[in-house]
């Protein structure tokens, strides 16, 4: 085993290297340097720490919810308190801005207590079955083993959406962050082992997705697969999962419309365009990538939103005046120009972006400015397939009617914006949208207490909320005779 190498397997309570002694460099989006080198696990790790977990969930599931509500709160604690050494990591990682880091930090210390509070209070539920002598409950209980596995834009966020409500419902786990981002995964598994979670509840995996991914999806011991990450992994998780008859949770993407109507209050409209698509350089599910307006003040919105792109500053995210960071990898940039080159191609008009930033401090980063494409239409794949980049593309549309048809012409249906001035337009388009997500006036905002998720080719579960909860759950109906006697059938 080389020096420096981290060894960031955490199975059955202890940190270890890969079986095999494979490794994988961890590198800074924003200038390409290694950061780090972590344990790569294989198959034979994976195997290990599901067994790990398997192993743990008799005691664990045993335990009295108020325990496990108390270690969801002791790991927020621990969260806050190496906030900003968390919170360099993630920039370190994913190259967003310290800012970013710092609020996805206080997110998930709101997901852990949210989950801590929301456990204890669950109570059965009673059935009436019109009898008297019968107590007939559902209660509620741990599913059992689960596999996690999270994507690179958002890595310790999306991880904590899964760890925080399994823990609290009492299940065992083995998390896999993405292989691109997997350092502030490694720190929050520190700090629940500090806080006191037993061995085998939490195991901790690094790999690929094709090598060490589909091995632990591909386990009879496993009870449940939460995944969140590309559609198209997704369906192959869902097919690998199904000989299991496991359960499986998924997160997929999206192509999210941001329909704005004449009557909208301008600057706040402009605001949210610019920031729903250009956040995190475009590398968030719920991006607003597809701005769908009002043929009347079309072009005044596209010169606005232009005019504003093209002050964002994008630089090393630990640089305070930086307010964008780069794409995640050079591969991730590579498919983000082919997109540029295919919108261009189909006939998209660029208004601004399209080309890497000549900026020599920027070269060594994998940086891409925002991009704007106008006289977008839905034949165009820059339309229709999700960038994942700084890319917007806009439609117009002259009636209500039009407006929601083109925001429900996708396969996916992440989340959608509406922005009008006439509250009763708001509700009736918001309704109409088949989104998981409608934001009325605003855009991009969550709550740990509301349910987040997708429509069509954009998942299948939930996160957050109650249901978020429910997705760790079985329900088990007890019925109980208080004054047995004989049927009489035979
Ligand atoms: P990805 O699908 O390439 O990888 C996601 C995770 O799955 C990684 O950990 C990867 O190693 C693993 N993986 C890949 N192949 C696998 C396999 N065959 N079996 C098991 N695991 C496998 O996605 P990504 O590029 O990391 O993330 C970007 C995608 O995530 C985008 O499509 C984005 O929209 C989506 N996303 C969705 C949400 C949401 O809440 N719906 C949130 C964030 C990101």
């Amino acid at each position: 085993m080389s020096d420096g190498v981290q060894p960031a397997l955490f199975i059955d309570g202890t940190w270890r290297h890969a079986a095999d002694g494979a490794t994988r460099e961890v590198i800074n989006p924003a200038d390409g340097s290694v950061v780090a080198v972590v344990a790569e696990a294989g198959p034979a790790d994976a195997a290990a720490a599901v067994s790990a977990a398997r192993a743990a969930f008799p005691s664990w599931s045993a335990t009295a919810v108020a325990e496990r509500a108390e270690m969801c709160n002791r790991i927020a604690d621990l969260l806050l308190r190496d906030r900003d050494e968390i919170a360099r990591i993630e920039t370190l990682d994913t190259g967003k801005t310290l800012r970013e880091s710092q609020i996805d930090i206080d997110d998930v210390v709101s997901v852990f207590r949210f989950y801590a509070r929301l456990a204890a209070v669950q109570s059965d539920r009673l059935v009436d079955v019109g009898n008297p002598a019968i107590v007939s409950r559902v209660v509620r209980e741990p599913i059992g083993v689960c596999v996690l596995i999270a994507p690179w834009n958002y890595p310790l966020l999306q991880i904590v959406w899964k760890i925080a409500p399994a823990l609290a419902a009492g299940c065992t786990m083995v998390a896999k962050p993405s292989e691109v981002t997997p350092l502030s995964t490694i720190a929050l598994v520190r700090l629940a082992h500090e806080a006191g979670v037993p061995a085998g509840v939490l195991n901790l995996i690094q790999g690929s997705g094709a090598a060490v991914g589909a091995a632990l999806v591909d386990n009879a011991d496993v009870d449940m697969v939460s995944f969140t990450g590309g559609a198209s992994t997704g369906a192959s998780i869902a097919a690998a999962a199904a000989p299991h008859v496991s359960r499986v949770a998924l997160e997929l993407g999206g192509k999210n419309p941001h329909l704005v109507f004449a009557d909208a209050d301008w600057d706040s409209a402009v605001d949210a365009v610019v920031t729903g698509v250009f956040l995190h350089s475009g590398q968030v599910c719920s991006s607003g990538t597809r701005l769908i307006v009002e043929e009347s003040i079309a072009d005044d919105l596209v010169a606005a939103v232009v005019a504003r792109a093209e002050k964002i500053r994008f630089g090393n995210g630990l640089d305070p005046a930086s307010q964008t960071g780069p794409l995640v990898s050079t591969a991730h940039r590579d498919k983000v120009e082919a997109y540029v080159a295919l919108g261009i191609s189909e006939g998209a008009v660029l208004m601004t972006g399209g080309q890497r930033p000549t900026d020599p401090a920027l070269a060594a980063g994998y940086f891409y400015p925002p991009t704007v494409f106008d006289r977008c239409d839905r034949g165009m794949r820059i339309v229709t397939e999700e960038t994942f980049g700084p890319i917007l593309t806009v439609e117009r549309f002259t009636s209500e009617e039009q407006a929601i048809e083109l925001g429900n012409d996708t396969t996916y249906g992440l989340a959608a914006g509406v922005r009008t001035g006439d509250t009763a337009r708001a509700e009736r388009v918001a309704r109409a949208l088949r989104h998981g997500t409608v934001w009325v006036n605003d855009f991009g905002v969550y709550t740990a207490a509301a349910e987040w998720g997708g429509f069509g080719r954009s998942g299948n579960g939930r996160e957050l909320g109650p249901t978020g909860l429910a997705e760790y759950q079985e329900l088990k109906h007890i019925w109980t005779n208080t004054a047995p006697g004989e049927v009489g059938w035979f």
